[in-house]
Formats: structure tokens, C-alpha cells, sequence
């Protein structure tokens, strides 16, 4: 079998296995003031220390979530609600439209049931914000924005975004920067000091962590509205009791994943460049989505668009095969639709209906590739004698 499909989620490390198991049989619950309750307060700030130590954040920066989806929606909704309280004028939400649903559907649901504006921000060919798209958007009224949100990297074509650029332009401007890294964990250099964001999610199973647990790494100064109300755990931001086993084996992971990105990304990098090469040999008008330049696309994404082909048919097709990817796209009422996100970089619809995502992880290998190169072109050429529907 061939998983390619780790930006869904990607096989839990060994390590962090070992942690996970090790700490379910501890019982304590970290805001409990006996014994048990404190050793299990210091097995997590212990994992707040490394999770901070590998994301260049501060422990008291980190607040953990159940996910990067909670994470997300806690920084959209939490800063809306914060900064609107602050001043009224505060209702305008700049937004990537290639942003993913957890960050996306927030701010839709923000616009339907809060008064939010929300200002998609202009992309390019390859899903890219510019700085200046944000600095001209932030210019038409810096005193009415409640927040900015754009990803570190997409989950679908793998494109950069210039976070560092946009957070010195919300920086600039007095409005939070916030960004979903929860693609970016592990196969980009992730510092939040140095980027100047407002807040940033992470999530444990993109990096080899359990399911379940994120964190928003969050700016002192910002306080947002919280989502969730009662113990008043984590600054008060995101109550419930801690779960101390996946905290502390989410940590282990994302310190691996940080001290290994470098060698990570030029061996899952080359895999991925031969298996670009691969389809693009046996589908010779296949088209590669995102940046063509590897320096602006995460080394483990390859995302391909095939002319003629329904994405669903052909990953069933490839599945049958052994071969398990993803579409990226979603499905409306049975019928398949097209990526938002291949949509808002300008591609055709039908186009954008036959897209392919293939990611890798820790535990690729060229076998993998090569069972892609030998399945690919009679795939493509089934689904189109399928024809588009
Ligand atoms: N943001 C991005 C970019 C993702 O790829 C995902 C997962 O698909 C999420 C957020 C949601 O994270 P979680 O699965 O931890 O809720």
C-alpha cells in the first residue's frame, strides 16, 4: 500500500507513541492541588515548554486546543469578538480565500451571525497573498479591522504564504495577524517571534502527534473571547481539563518534527520531486498546481489537476491500486465540487474538478513513487474514457 495522504493525517511517531502510552496510565488531573494533580501539572507545562521551544514561542504563549480546527476558530471568532468589544467600529475581517474550512467557515459563519465584513484578499496563479493586497486593504480604514488571517501553508497545493511580510504589515497597522500552521509544523521553519503574528495553529496529528490536540500559540497582549466557558483553564481563553497524555505526546512529536524539518525536507522533498516528474512522464498534460518553484511550496505536496478526469473517480481508481490520496476537494449533494481553493487561484472549473493531492510523510519511500508511476497514466486514461459527469 502506498499512503500519500499525510496532510490528512500522518502516522504517529514512535516516540511520541511511546509518550502517549506511557502517560495513560498516570492519573492526575493538572489543575488538582495534590500530588497526583501537580505531577500531572508538570508533565504538561513540561510539554508547553518543548511545544514553545519548537515553535520559537514563549511557554506562556501556548494554549491548548482539541485540534487546529478549535484552534482556528478560537483566533477568528475569539479576536473578532475581543477587538469588536474594544471598539465597535472593529468589524471588518480580511481574509485568504484559499484559507482552510476551520479558518474559512469561521469567518463565514462571523459575517452570517455577527456583522462581520469580510474582505477576501486578492491571490495569484499559485493561491499567494501579497503584502501589498494587505497593506492596500488594511489602508482603506486601519481603525475598522478586527483581525487578518492568512495560512503559513496551504493544505491542498502546498503554496507559502509570505507570513513574515503580511505579520510586519499587521504589525504596522495595530491589527492581530493570525495564521493557520498546522501544514507548516514540521516542513517549514515555524518561529512565532520571530514572525510577528497575533496567533498561530498547530495541530498533534499533521505532526506526528496523536488526534485531538493543537494549540493556538497566542500573543500576550491578545485575550480573545473565549468559545468555550468553565474551569477557566489555559489564561482563561479555552477551559476544560487538560488531556495531559496527548498534550504531553503532542509535545514530543513537534520538538522531533522541528529538530528534523531540515533533513525532512530535502529527503521527503526529493521523493516528491521524482514523484512530480513521474506523473508529469506518464500524464504529459497534467498540471501542477501551486508553485512550481519548490522554495514556495511545502517539500512534501504534490497536487496535480488532470484535463478530462473527475478527481473522485480517479482516487478510487488509484485506491483500488493500493494508492490512497485525496481530492482536496468537497462534495455538495453527492456531486463533486471544485476546490475553493484551486477556484480562487484562477483555474478552470472542470479543471479544477479533477485534482489530485499527493502528500508524503515520515514513512514514505520510493516504492511509493514508483507504485504512482506504474498506476497513474492507466488511471487517468479509465477516468477519462469515464468522461466528466
Ligand atoms: N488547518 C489546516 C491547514 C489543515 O490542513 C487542517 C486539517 O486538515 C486543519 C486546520 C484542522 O486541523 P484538525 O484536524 O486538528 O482539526
Amino acid at each position: 500500500m502506498a499512503y500519500l495522504d499525510h496532510a490528512a493525517t500522518t502516522p504517529m511517531l514512535p516516540e511520541a507513541v511511546q509518550e502517549l502510552t506511557a502517560q495513560l496510565t498516570v492519573t492526575g488531573n493538572a489543575s488538582s492541588l495534590h500530588g497526583s494533580g501537580r505531577r500531572a501539572r508538570r508533565t504538561v507545562e513540561e510539554a508547553r515548554e518543548r511545544l514553545a521551544g519548537a515553535l520559537g514561542a514563549r511557554p506562556s504563549e501556548v494554549v491548548f486546543t482539541s485540534g487546529g480546527t478549535e484552534a482556528d476558530n478560537l483566533a477568528v471568532k475569539g479576536l473578532f469578538w475581543s477587538r469588536r468589544a474594544a471598539d465597535p467600529r472593529r468589524t471588518r475581517v480580511l481574509a485568504s480565500p484559499v484559507e482552510h474550512h476551520a479558518v474559512l467557515d469561521a469567518v463565514r459563519w462571523l459575517a452570517d451571525h455577527e456583522g462581520a465584513r469580510v474582505e477576501w484578499l486578492p491571490v495569484d496563479g499559485v493561491g499567494r497573498v501579497r503584502p501589498d493586497a494587505l497593506r492596500e486593504a488594511v489602508a482603506r480604514d486601519p481603525q475598522d479591522v478586527a483581525l487578518a488571517t492568512v495560512m503559513w501553508a496551504n493544505n491542498e497545493i502546498g503554496t507559502l504564504q509570505p507570513v513574515h511580510e503580511l505579520a510586519e504589515v499587521a504589525a504596522e497597522a495595530g491589527i492581530p495577524l493570525h495564521s493557520d500552521a498546522v501544514q507548516a509544523l514540521g516542513q517549514c521553519e515555524v518561529d512565532f517571534a520571530a514572525s510577528r503574528l497575533a496567533a498561530m495553529a498547530v495541530s498533534g496529528h499533521k505532526a506526528g502527534g496523536p488526534y485531538g490536540v493543537g494549540a493556538l500559540v497566542l500573543g500576550r497582549e491578545h485575550s480573545p473571547e473565549p468559545l468555550l466557558h468553565g474551569g477557566g483553564q489555559e489564561r482563561d481563553v479555552r477551559s476544560g481539563t487538560l488531556d495531559v497524555p496527548a498534550v504531553a505526546a503532542f509535545a514530543v512529536a513537534a520538538e522531533l518534527a522541528a529538530a528534523r524539518r531540515a533533513a525532512f525536507a530535502r529527503g521527503v522533498g526529493a521523493l516528491r520531486d521524482a514523484l512530480v516528474a513521474a506523473v508529469l512522464a506518464a500524464v504529459p498534460d497534467a498540471v501542477l498546481g501551486g508553485d512550481p518553484d519548490p522554495a514556495g511550496r511545502l517539500p512534501a505536496n504534490a497536487h496535480f489537476a488532470f484535463p478530462g478526469c473527475e478527481g473522485d473517480s480517479l482516487l478510487l481508481l488509484l485506491d483500488a491500486q493500493g494508492i490512497e490520496c485525496s481530492t482536496g476537494s468537497a462534495c455538495t449533494a453527492g456531486i463533486a465540487q471544485p476546490s475553493h481553493v484551486v477556484l480562487a487561484t484562477g483555474a478552470d472549473p472542470d479543471l479544477a474538478r479533477g485534482t489530485l493531492r499527493f502528500s508524503l510523510g515520515h514513512t514514505s519511500t520510493e516504492a511509493d513513487v514508483a507504485d504512482v508511476a506504474g498506476a497513474i497514466g492507466p488511471a487517468v486514461e479509465r477516468a477519462r474514457s469515464a468522461g466528466l459527469t
